[in-house]
């Protein structure tokens, strides 16, 4: 039997992969994806996450191929306004986040096994089977969902997700390259009508990751994605002649969610992550309380795998949601009023999304 099996090979999957491993547990990795992905999505890395990724040999790989030196360059109404150097945080895609936990996992001797969804999950005394589609039933002493907002897990487990989403998508997003364009600037438009169009450069590549605000057809309905689209959307806000965008290697839409699940443990279950809670992006704080989220389960995990045979490690098992449950309630309330102070604050020429940091 292993000793955890973690759903979901995200950031919070693999942190509390590579934390486990460090720790000498015996874990597996399951995602139903076929294979790693390439979408720029969570882009910077806080303090804190780095704290975790230090301690799990990863921060310094991480440092080599992000940048910590990003100015955040404001136009408005297509005239440049100001810039702002931050350097608070570490930006590199999500994607290169992952491929570097990856292979410090492979390193500790763990593989993510891909195209494997759990389909279904059942609990007894002894530990949690899991079945995946279409596969053998996987045995463990303990479960972690890490497998994102749309959590199968949760759902399994009949878990509450409390909240509200937003009936319309607001932005579409994407990863594209965009020539002639500065790689030194997260190149932010905003017009006097709220309208927004964001290229933030993702280190190490020839891409940009795009956000903007949805384009309307002649009746108001959303446009889906696409390169064209991106391409008027350029044209509207950022008014530069001769930039053609190119190479969409990843395109969505997003939309506000705002809740939080009920509970993060259901006996030897366990969520993390966007599985546990789900915000606006402002603030950047989805993949970083993952990580945190990740950190705080590995050590309870651990202390509870670690407990001598015959005693019950609940007191070790309960502290997790204890520590956890407030923190993603905090989340839900903070990013939400981040929202609030960028939408309000982008109306002002010269600032920009630097208005949802403290
Ligand atoms: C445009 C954008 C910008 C963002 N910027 C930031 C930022 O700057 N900073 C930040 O901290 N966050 C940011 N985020 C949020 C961040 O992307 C998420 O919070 C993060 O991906 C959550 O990680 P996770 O590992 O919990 O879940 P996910 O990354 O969603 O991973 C879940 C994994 O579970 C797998 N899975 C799902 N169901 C199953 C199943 N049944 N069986 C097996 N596997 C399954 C999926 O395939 C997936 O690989 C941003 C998001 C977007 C869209």
């Amino acid at each position: 039997m292993t000793d955890v099996l973690i759903v979901g090979s995200g950031p919070t999957g693999l942190t509390l992969a590579c934390g486990l491993a460090l720790n000498g547990v015996d874990v597996r990795v399951v995602d139903q994806r076929p294979g790693p992905h390439r979408e720029s999505r969570g882009k910077s890395l806080n303090a804190s996450s780095l704290r975790v990724l230090e301690q799990l040999g990863v921060a310094a790989r991480m440092t080599a191929i992000g940048t910590a030196d990003l100015v955040f360059r404001k136009y408005f109404d297509g005239a440049h306004i100001s810039d702002t150097p931050f350097t608070d945080a570490l930006f590199l895609g999500q994607w290169q986040i992952e491929e570097v936990l990856r292979e410090r996992l492979a390193e500790l001797g763990v593989r993510v096994e891909y195209g494997t969804a759990i389909t279904g999950i059942h609990q007894d005394p002894d530990g949690v089977t899991a079945r995946p589609a279409g596969g053998p039933a996987l045995r463990s002493r303990y479960l972690a969902g890490c497998d994102g907002g749309r959590s199968t897990t949760r759902e399994l487990l009949d878990i509450p997700f409390e909240g509200s989403t937003e009936e319309r998508s607001v932005m579409v997003l994407g990863d594209v390259s965009a020539p002639g364009l500065s790689r030194e600037y997260w190149h932010q438009w905003f017009t006097s009508d709220g309208a927004a169009m964001l290229l933030c450069p993702i280190p190490g590549t020839d891409s940009f990751q795009l956000q903007a605000s949805r384009e309307l057809d002649p009746d108001g309905e959303p446009l889906p994605p696409s390169l064209e689209s991106f391409q008027r959307l350029f044209d509207r806000h950022a008014r530069m002649s001769g930039i053609e965008l190119a190479d969409p290697t990843w395109m969505s839409t997003w939309r506000v969610n705002v809740r939080m699940a009920a509970r993060l443990r259901q006996g030897r279950v366990f969520l993390a992550g966007d599985a546990g809670h789900v915000h606006p992006i402002a603030g950047g704080r989805g993949m970083n309380t993952g990580v945190e989220d990740a950190a705080a389960l590995g050590r309870a995990l651990t202390a509870a795998l670690s407990a001598p045979s015959g005693t019950v490690p609940e007191e070790f098992l309960a502290r997790y949601e204890a520590e956890r449950l407030p923190v993603a309630a905090e989340l839900l309330a903070d990013t939400t009023e981040r929202l609030e102070r960028v939408l309000a604050a982008v109306r002002e020429p010269g600032r920009g999304t630097e208005a949802a940091l403290r």
